[in-house]
């Protein structure tokens, strides 16, 4: 599932690539892509307008149209964002295609894929984001986007008696880490998943938001992480570059290569695998 990294690398390939680009024609295949606001919303929404600008608040892609209207993209498990030359052929599951004008008249077309279908496109009037997309306004703070220090941190953590790692996961507190980062960010803060977060010092709070914005910053510089499932890619279909930095996350049984002494381990927490190495974290 993309996190903040892959979603801020979409989110760069998207503005190079459509900002000031007019919408000349949308189609939806699939309405599930379009569930929230409906077939025509999107189509009329997005018909005949510019796209302005294109920001990010943890997973959440959000363009402006010069029309005052906004669009959402939520990539969920396996959505994809692709923008090409017009007339391309569609890979497979291409569920809305939006047909693009430059100013030059050069035209291309930005894809939404999306194989397992969670992901979503909404077009709305920021006015009503309050009734059409109300999960935005419960986002936690972005370590990227927002002021993000270890003060923020103990604020946002604080009488927060849960595992470190749940916390880190719940977009509620700090949007845009899942499962990879929060993997990667504990191994460089040397704190074990499990670690009750009022239990941590300040020192190590200090370590963890350093921890947060160094493993994502990484992450963004490489272009995001693409496993071997290959789901994620950047706009024009390239891979990203993180998943050859990971220091513990699917490395059960390899020497950690952090310390050289211990191997890194896998448990299986709420369901999902959580890698990390019992010399380096405790
Ligand atoms: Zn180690």
């Amino acid at each position: 599932m993309p996190e903040l990294p892959e979603v801020e690398t979409v989110r760069r390939g998207m503005r190079a690539h459509v900002v000031h680009h007019k919408v000349t024609a949308v189609e939806v295949g699939r309405e599930r892509s379009v569930r929230r606001v409906g077939r025509e919303a999107v189509i009329d929404g997005l018909l005949g307008t510019i796209i302005t600008d294109v920001r990010r608040r943890g997973k959440y892609l959000l363009c402006d149209l010069d029309s005052g209207d906004a669009v959402m993209i939520h990539l969920r498990m396996s959505g994809r964002v692709l923008v090409c030359d017009a007339g391309s052929e569609h890979p497979p599951h291409t569920h809305v295609v939006v047909h693009l004008a430059a100013d030059d008249g050069a035209q291309s077309e930005l894809l939404f894929v999306d194989p397992r279908t969670f992901g979503e496109v909404v077009v709305y009037d920021p006015r009503d984001e309050q009734a059409v997309i109300p999960e935005l306004a419960r986002l936690g703070v972005d370590p990227i986007e927002d002021e993000f220090n270890a003060d923020v941190l103990e604020k946002v953590l604080h009488g927060r008696r849960g595992a470190i790692k749940s916390l880190l996961l719940n977009q509620h507190l700090v949007a845009g880490i899942g499962n990879i980062y929060a993997d990667e960010i504990l191994h460089r803060a040397k704190l074990r998943w499990s670690r009750p977060a009022d239990q941590l010092s300040r020192r190590q709070l200090s370590t963890l938001a350093t921890s947060i914005t160094d493993v994502l910053a990484a992450a963004i510089e490489a272009g995001g992480s693409t496993l071997d499932d290959t789901q994620y890619v950047n706009v024009d279909g390239s891979f990203g570059g993180y998943q050859h930095e990971h220091r513990v996350y699917g490395r059960a049984g390899e020497q950690c290569v952090t310390c050289g002494k211990s191997r890194v381990v896998r448990v299986a927490v709420a369901g999902r695998g959580t890698w990390y190495c019992p010399r380096c974290q405790r």
